[in-house]
């Protein structure tokens, strides 16, 4: 008899994931089902209506990112005193490192082996129909880099809720064609679309005053502390919507797309190169790193993550998953002033899918145009392609805006990601979510090791309250 009660505690303890996974399948079925119930393609007015429960669900997500993200940050350094925060801050900053670069270098070995952009017919159509879209801004390389950097410091706060800083260029009006980049005019405008990485460096940084204050700095604290508990008691309540939010995304995308046969076909060798290289690393180096660190098994953890990566797979968005991978962790029993830390920079930050994936990509490019891969050109497109995911927002497809990078660094145009765009609403969601289990991963080896130290502070915590309330009451 104890078995059908496991059976059933089993069942009711996973049931938001499963009911997850049924809407992802219920998706796909609903997506199949409606394209095979017309003959004409769906226009883009019935695409937004079966779109429509999916946004609302993303737009709750999305709403809660940036109250969540600062007030997570502060909330958690500001609470640890600066040397512990230091070690933790440096773990994470070794565990970013040494995942994005085993990602890189698995993808770099996995596409020089299996030469996707070299086996593919030749004779096949590589090129796909540039329909609506529109190629990435003519920039170089440098400038990409220095505003990546210069984002990293916004000028104004509020303005960094909603813009970032991007370089424009300004070519002379008749271009002779000698022209070098010292001859052209830059100017610089503000994109549409939240600067996260200035808003983490603000909440590190504001958090680490908040520490240093020590008593003064008690009520910010309160607040960024409150203020995250509040957006987690909000995402408790969204998680819900998850099995109809991602159903109705994942059917929206469907009757979007209109070339199945890519998957398969030409870009079929290419498609497969980034899923074996995302499915090594995330069942394989990161096993690895997890039992290097923990001297445990991680399969444990990952069977608990079901709900975020059904989440990230729905939403190809490491952003707006993050609420949710917040409310895992705590459920997983992990100490929130790690999780607070951890998760937030690393979903800006780190992201080792949309490394390989762009790794993979730039090469298989140049593959395909019969471009020749020298030593420099591979470690010129290790470096790019880790940086262009740490400047690569946690948004749907935005690996292909910063891909652009990459291909600069092998001599080819922007207008060659529109080469690899059919499938890259797929493989998108695929990177999204090994990026997010990877944080996720990240978070319960940073908090086993230094478990130790955050008891340490705990005991010394409460010491100084208990000091102080004797203190006050002696006073008295
Ligand atoms: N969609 C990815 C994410 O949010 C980024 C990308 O690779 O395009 O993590």
């Amino acid at each position: 008899m104890a078995r059908p009660k496991r059976w059933k505690s089993c069942m009711s303890e996973n049931l938001l994931t499963l009911l997850t996974v049924a809407g992802v399948l219920a998706g796909v079925a609903l997506g199949f089902i409606l394209r095979a119930s017309k003959t004409t393609p769906w226009t883009q007015r019935e695409i937004m209506y079966v779109n429509f429960a999916g946004d609302l669900f993303l737009r709750m997500l999305k709403a809660l990112i940036l109250p969540l993200i600062v007030g997570s940050i502060v909330a958690a350094i500001g609470s640890l005193d600066l040397s512990l925060s230091g070690k933790i801050g440096m773990r994470s900053v070794y565990y970013y490192g040494t995942t994005t670069i085993t990602a890189v270098t698995l993808g770099i070995i996995l596409v020089l082996l299996i030469r996707p952009g070299v086996i593919s017919d030749p004779n096949g159509v590589f090129i796909t129909e540039p329909g609506d879209y529109k190629p990435p801004r003519n920039i170089t390389t440098t400038d990409t880099l220095l505003d990546l950097v210069r984002n990293i410091f916004p000028s104004n706060l509020v303005q960094a809720c909603t813009k970032y800083y991007q370089t424009d260029l300004i070519y002379p009006k008749n271009m002779t064609g000698v022209e070098s980049m010292y001859d052209w005019k830059i100017s610089h405008s503000y994109g549409d679309g939240t600067n996260t990485l200035g808003l983490v460096i603000f909440g590190i940084i504001m958090g680490i005053t908040i520490g240093k204050m020590g008593e003064q700095g008690k009520p910010l604290l309160d607040f960024f502390t409150s203020l995250a508990d509040a957006m987690m008691i909000i995402t408790n309540w969204v998680i819900w919507i998850s099995p109809l939010g991602v159903m109705f995304l994942v059917a929206s995308k469907l009757l979007e797309i209109n070339d199945f046969g890519a998957v398969v076909g030409t870009l079929g060798w290419y498609f497969m190169t980034v899923l074996l290289g995302l499915f090594i690393h995330g069942f394989g180096t990161l096993s690895v790193i997890y039992f290097v660190c923990t001297r445990e098994l991680p399969f444990k953890a990952i069977s608990q993550m079901g709900q975020v990566a059904v989440t990230a797979f729905g939403t190809a968005s490491s952003s707006a998953t993050l609420p949710i991978t917040l409310q895992c962790l705590d459920d997983m029993g992990l100490d929130p002033r790690i999780t607070r830390f951890v998760v937030p920079i690393g979903a800006t930050i780190n992201m080792d899918g949309t490394a390989l994936y762009e790794a993979v990509a730039a090469i298989f490019i140049s593959q395909v145009r019969g471009i020749e891969m020298s030593l420099s050109k591979v470690i010129g497109v290790s470096v790019t392609a880790t940086a262009a995911s740490i400047g690569a927002a946690g948004i749907p497809q935005a690996g292909l805006v910063t891909m652009v990078m990459v291909l600069d660094t092998v001599g080819l145009p922007a207008e060659d990601v529109s080469i690899i765009i059919a499938v890259d609403w797929l493989l998108d969601r695929f990177r999204t979510t090994i990026n997010v289990v990877c944080d996720a991963l990240g978070a319960c080896i940073i908090e086993k090791m230094s478990r130790g130290e955050l008891d340490a502070a705990t005991a010394k915590q409460q010491e100084e309250a208990v000091e102080l309330t004797h203190l006050s009451k002696t006073e008295v």
